[in-house]
């Protein structure tokens, strides 16, 4: 092998007749007589060389016989393109290198698909040859983007005081509200470690440790069912702090966010809106409201009740959006958006439609009850040239189906700036949900979380009411981070287990090693957790987690690449203690 002198990458104009020796890939081959070019890449770029017979001194047929992907090293001489040839797209444009030597260092067999677009193979192919892809340059540009993520992260972090702790992947179940993928131990027949949905308890310890400040990037495991672009091991960004309160967290944590965005992608953020659950919900019906357009949602219960119309009246709640589109919506889009809401996953009963003409008149599916004046006082002044959908029922349904149908709207119409990031902070979640199935409370971030000074006293009394010093960092419609100011107190962390339903015997044998630390002199603490992969793929303006992951699962949480889960053998098994059925 020639040692590389340059990256594919590296030569410019500044390099003109310098012999030099680079290594890298067959691109492209293109053949043109006496001359053939072929484009040898590495992950720093293109560079092009000539194999030119009048010049080149060896089997010049051999050349006619590279194909993609094979392995080079090769050594000649840098030159100018001609003029025609020059490709301003590559920074290597300018120039090319004319081959005087080359060593075939592997021959690659015929691709299982073609590496110029990802669109042309289907997806479990690509990934069952992932290094393939990540040779491409949409994969490359992803992972590298995702480095930088990590370096913004940890310079950020060390240079305020955090410290970089690792914390047991063979450890305990904790109650973050998934399953555990567990592990049998060998040693300790019929006991089994959980790997971590995260390190929760740990950093909470680690706070009582005195660390002051820790953070890790690290992997947690969730056995959740699968969901498109769920992955069972992902990535968090995970800190925690002492003596702080929630303003002191979301101001140092905003700051990581847009110091990321800067070093990764240099787009500078404005600072993060702040609003409340409550808002998010009633103005957007969703508790990771999309603020990269309007479309607001009203309450207009009031204004509906009173004219005869049963399915109004009866209703808790009534709520609308108006949308105003340079096209007016169609009685076509209007049918279909019916059917949409009516869908089982959205569950709407109907959907209510007011169309308010540009000449100030309106049709609506609801005439019969109500007049103009009565629809003006529901969809308000400005709406002219608009439709506006109402849903009701019951509140939280009403809101969370005309969010749906909110997003699905701006999605259809065009109304969404793809190039925009809209970052905010929900605060004040509620601390416990009640589940009507299982008859009891859970917590809504998880039972460490703590509820607001003002709600500790009507705690026992009121558990729905209680509000959580919780926040989630949400940006174009995802949940980015969340986390939360903790329980540092043994007393109020019991109260919190025996209203989660915990008898004192399940809490000591689940938490009885926190609950000691409590003992020993825990300070108040709080803290947050970054979801690394949808950070790097919100950034990067995607949806997909996993074109951000090196080696992902595929949708049904399978690596196609390693065949994972696999079987193990009977001995494996024996020695474990595990029978299957
Ligand atoms: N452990 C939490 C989570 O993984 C985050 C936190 O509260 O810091 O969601």
């Amino acid at each position: 092998m020639f040692k590389r002198s340059h990256t594919c990458g590296d030569l410019r104009k500044s390099n003109l007749n310098q012999k030099i020796q680079l290594n890298g890939w067959v691109n492209t081959v293109r053949l043109h007589g006496q001359v053939i070019f072929v484009d040898l890449r590495d992950r720093y770029g293109i560079t092009q060389i000539v194999f030119d017979a009048d010049i080149y001194r060896g089997d010049f047929e051999s050349i006619k016989k590279l194909s993609m992907e094979d392995v080079l090293s090769i050594e000649g001489v840098v030159r100018h393109r001609d003029k025609s040839a020059v490709n301003p797209n590559i920074e290597t444009g300018e120039i090319e290198v004319v081959i005087a030597d080359y060593i075939m260092l592997n021959k690659a067999a015929p691709l299982p698909f073609v590496l110029n677009n990802r669109n042309n193979s289907e997806e479990d192919l690509r990934l069952k040859y992932r290094y393939l892809e990540l040779r491409m340059e949409e994969l490359k540009h992803n992972i590298l983007i995702r480095h930088k993520a990590y370096q913004a992260t940890r310079s950020y972090l060390s240079n305020k005081n955090f410290v970089e702790v690792e914390t047991p992947v063979l450890m305990k179940s904790t109650p973050e509200g998934a399953r555990d993928y567990l592990v049998p131990s060998r040693v300790h027949k019929g006991k089994f470690y959980a790997l971590p949905q995260s390190p929760q308890t740990f950093k909470q310890l680690l706070m009582v440790g005195g660390m002051d400040k820790y953070y890790q990037i690290v992997k947690c495991f969730r056995d959740e069912d699968l969901r498109s672009d769920r992955q069972p091991e992902f990535t968090q960004i995970d800190c925690e702090m002492s003596f702080v309160g929630q303003d002191d967290v979301l101001m140092l944590f905003e700051n990581l966010v847009k110091n990321t965005f800067k070093k990764c992608i240099n787009v500078t953020l404005e600072d993060f809106p702040k609003i409340t659950y409550q808002e998010a919900i009633e103005t957007y019906g969703s508790d990771k409201p999309d603020t990269r357009f309007e479309m607001k949602i009203f309450d207009c219960s009031e204004s509906c009740k009173g004219k005869g119309f049963k399915i109004l009246d009866d209703s808790e709640y009534v709520c609308g959006i108006t949308v105003n589109t340079s096209e007016p919506i169609t009685r076509k889009q209007i049918d279909q958006y019916t059917d949409w809401v009516k869908q089982p996953q959205i569950g709407a009963k109907g959907l209510i439609w007011i169309k308010h003409n540009n000449d100030g008149s309106f049709k609506s599916s609801i005439d019969k009850f109500y007049n103009h004046d009565d629809l003006l006082k529901i969809v308000g002044n400005f709406s002219e040239d608009s439709t506006t959908f109402l849903i009701s029922g019951n509140k939280m349904k009403s809101l969370t189906q005309l969010g749906q149908l909110r997003l699905k709207i701006a999605d259809d119409l065009g109304m969404i700036d793809e190039k925009k990031f809209c970052p905010l902070w929900v605060n004040d979640f509620p601390l416990f949900e009640f589940d009507e199935d299982e008859n009891k409370y859970h917590s809504i971030h998880h039972p460490f979380t703590s509820p607001k000074d003002k709600n500790i006293d009507t705690i026992e009394k009121e558990p729905s009411g209680v509000v959580a010093d919780a926040y989630d960092l949400v940006i174009n419609g995802n949940e980015i981070g969340g986390g939360s100011i903790r329980i540092h107190n043994r007393d109020l962390q019991n109260q919190i287990f025996s209203i989660l339903g915990f008898t004192p015997k399940e809490a000591k044998d689940q938490f009885g090693f926190l609950m000691s630390a409590f003992e020993y002199g825990a300070p108040p603490h709080g803290g947050i957790a970054f979801g690394l992969d949808r950070l790097v793929a919100v950034m990067n303006g995607d949806n997909s987690i996993r074109d951000y992951i090196a080696f992902p699962k595929n949708n049904s949480g399978r690596d196609v690449m390693i065949d994972s889960p696999s079987q193990i053998d009977n001995n494996q098994l024996d020695e474990l203690n595990i029978k299957l059925k």
